[in-house]
């Protein structure tokens, strides 16, 4: 069969470089740690399914806080690292690695090939994408979740918030645009191409954000569905006076949050650090500006000048408009991303940017 786009996705996963990135991203994996080894109740004696385990990083945390079993399941070649790690760690008694996609393995202690598939008390998975559902790993957690998950069982993490807020920075502007005009006595801005129609990912200050950020989507991972995945929701938000300077963009992340229960509502507008505040006793973590930096950074999506409308932006003026997410023809794992935005009950105007 001719080599799909899945092929290559599985193949960035082959390597080491990406799972150090991943492993010392430690607002990503202390946030695992953290809840799996302050829950050790809820993973004692527990049939635990890691989905796309890679060095079977969480396996082992499931494992180490005293899970009787753990699936530690990746269709990407560093399932032989995992393997290697699991053994030498001691914990081959406890983990069984299985490489393959999740959709396609079957699972030792299952009925078998046609029979009942096995069922698992709870499922672990880190499969979150820039802005969230770029790289479309969450179906496959969605679909894993359906078949294996006991009725009653916890997904972990069991939430996930997205938010955007408008950002004004001359600065960043001047830096990463207008360069362009002149750079060594040259004109390039033949270098300018896409960069009002893909996503940019970085991690912006916290000054570039004008604006309160509004939070346009929470998922419930125990309840989302594939059809949740694209979307299209409003946004708001108040000006505050770092508008002053204009309108540049807008900036999307996302928050990631760790119930200990299947029944816990978390409130979407609350942000990470509100929800795991002190002396509450929870885990989550933020990609968000306000949050130590991590590897999923954040997303720009810069306006197009030359062709948007000026609109008069200032402290205390209020935008509104729509935001919506949804998957490119021909490229499963992308993902388009249009914003609509305006002054309050005023003409909108529209954009579309591509994450690939
Ligand atoms: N759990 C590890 C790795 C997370 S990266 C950690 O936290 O460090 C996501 C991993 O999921 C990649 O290794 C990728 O190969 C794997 N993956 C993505 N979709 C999958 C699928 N449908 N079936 C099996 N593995 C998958």
């Amino acid at each position: 069969p001719e080599k799909d786009e899945s092929a290559y996705y599985f193949e960035s996963y082959d390597h080491n470089d990406i799972h150090e990135t991943m492993l010392k991203d430690a607002v990503r994996t202390d946030a695992y740690r953290d809840f799996i080894y302050g829950n050790k109740h809820l993973f004692a004696g527990k049939t635990v399914l890691d989905i796309g385990c890679g060095t079977g990083i969480l396996s082992m945390f499931c494992a180490r806080a005293g899970a009787a079993r753990v699936f530690a399941v990746d269709n990407s070649a560093i399932l032989d690292r995992a393997r290697e790690n699991v053994l030498r760690n001691g914990l081959g008694d406890v983990i069984t690695c299985v490489r393959g996609r999740i959709e396609d393995v079957v699972l030792p202690g299952g009925g078998g090939p046609g029979g009942e598939p096995v069922q698992v008390d709870i499922i672990v998975s880190e499969w979150m994408g820039y802005c969230l559902l770029y790289e479309a790993m969450l179906p496959s957690v969605l679909f894993a979740r359906d078949r294996y998950l006991k009725p009653g069982g916890l997904l972990v993490p069991s939430h996930a918030s997205m938010w955007v807020a408008p950002v004004s920075d001359p600065e960043y502007v001047a830096e990463n645009v207008d360069w362009w005009r002149e750079v060594y006595g040259f004109d390039m801005r033949a270098m300018q191409a896409g960069i009002y129609t893909d996503a940019c990912m970085t991690v912006m200050p916290p000054e570039s954000v004008c604006g309160e950020a509004y939070p346009f989507r929470m998922l419930d991972l125990h309840t989302a569905k594939v059809e949740d995945l694209s979307f299209e929701t409003e946004w708001r938000s108040t000006l505050s006076e770092k508008a002053a300077d204009g309108l540049d963009g807008f900036l999307v992340w996302f928050d990631c949050f760790f119930a200990e229960s299947r029944d816990e509502v978390v409130d979407a507008k609350l942000t990470a650090k509100e929800w795991a505040a002190p002396g509450r006793e929870r885990v989550a973590f933020t990609t968000g500006p306000y949050g130590t930096p991590t590897h999923w950074r954040q997303g720009l999506y810069l306006i197009d000048k030359g062709k948007a409308k000026e609109i008069e932006v200032g402290p205390g003026k209020k935008l509104e408009g729509e935001i919506r997410y949804s998957i490119p023809k021909g490229h499963a794992r992308g993902l388009n991303i249009r914003l609509t935005w305006g002054l309050e009950g005023g003409e909108k105007q529209a954009q579309t940017w591509l994450l690939h």
